[in-house]
């Protein structure tokens, strides 16, 4: 039980990555806030963990919307009485829209979605964490935050900002036992191409030029597991990083 009685909010958490980090949290020990924009999948990922013998509740939030926020600590503490992980894992795609064509109705969505929402919880929990001087913060970038060939303008950046806001917070606060790392995942089999509508033709041609070097697409489970260690004290030391895991893709 590497998590025994920890407080997690799990973002995005109804649905691919962010469900099996809830469930093996919850596994662990965690008693696990599921959060999601989709109220059904939120109750059914709580239904599995509670039925395994798990603590979870789910809250509803659109993690782009600030009162939603707010909401979502409000209902944490008041369940829970604190917070001690937080896990930003809710993100959408961007239908590979190249520079030229991209929208700010597009821009803003995807930027507020999968970046600014991040910052608005961790501000959001800095001052539980800053409190306690302790606090665990886990942020799922992508090999997009890392490399420009991945996806469309928007994703790519928001992506990069993940990166910059998680070594920002890691550098700001490493003196206040608040540890903040990222995960950058390569291809994981999730639900995630359902956010993809109309794929830019141009852009999609340019993003799978890059396939054929993928050696293969990870599973959710094996994300999960690197989320479990750097919530872990077994990451103790480890702050500021982003663990890059792709089967390889990225070392081509
Ligand atoms: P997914 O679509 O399977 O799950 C994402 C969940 O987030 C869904 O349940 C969805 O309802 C929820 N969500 C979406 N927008 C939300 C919002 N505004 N507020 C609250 N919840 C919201 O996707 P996934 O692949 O598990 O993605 C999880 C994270 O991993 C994302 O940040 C994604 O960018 C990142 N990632 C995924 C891959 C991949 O190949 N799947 C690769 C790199 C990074």
């Amino acid at each position: 039980m590497r998590l025994n009685d920890k407080v997690a909010i799990v973002t995005g958490a109804g649905s691919g990555i962010g469900k099996e980090i809830a469930n093996l949290y919850a596994n662990e020990g965690a008693k696990v806030i599921v959060c999601d924009l989709n109220e059904e999948a939120a109750n059914d990922v709580v239904n599995q963990i509670t039925s395994s013998g798990g603590q979870a509740v789910a809250i509803t939030a659109n993690v782009a919307n600030e009162e939603d926020i707010q909401h979502l600590f409000d209902q944490t503490v008041a369940t829970y009485g604190t917070l001690d992980i937080l896990v930003n894992n809710a993100g959408i795609m961007d239908n590979f829209v190249p520079i030229a064509e991209i929208t700010d109705e597009l821009w803003d969505r995807v930027m507020s979605v999968n970046a600014t929402s991040q910052m608005r919880t961790i501000r959001k929990a800095m001052s539980i964490f800053l409190e306690k001087e302790k606090g665990i913060i886990v942020n799922l970038a992508s090999a997009a935050g890392l490399q420009g060939s991945r996806a469309g303008v928007a994703y790519t950046a928001s992506k990069h900002a993940v990166v910059g806001l998680t070594k920002n917070v890691a550098f700001q606060y490493a003196t206040k036992g608040i540890r903040c790392n990222a995960i950058a995942p390569g291809g994981v089999n999730t639900n995630i191409g359902t956010t993809m509508s109309e794929p830019d033709a141009f852009g999609m041609e340019r993003v799978m030029s890059g396939i054929a070097s993928n050696p293969r697409s990870g599973e959710p489970s094996e994300i999960a597991s690197i989320a479990l260690f750097l919530a872990s004290d077994d990451a103790s030391f480890v702050n500021g990083t982003i663990v890059q895991a792709d089967g390889g893709w990225m070392a081509y």
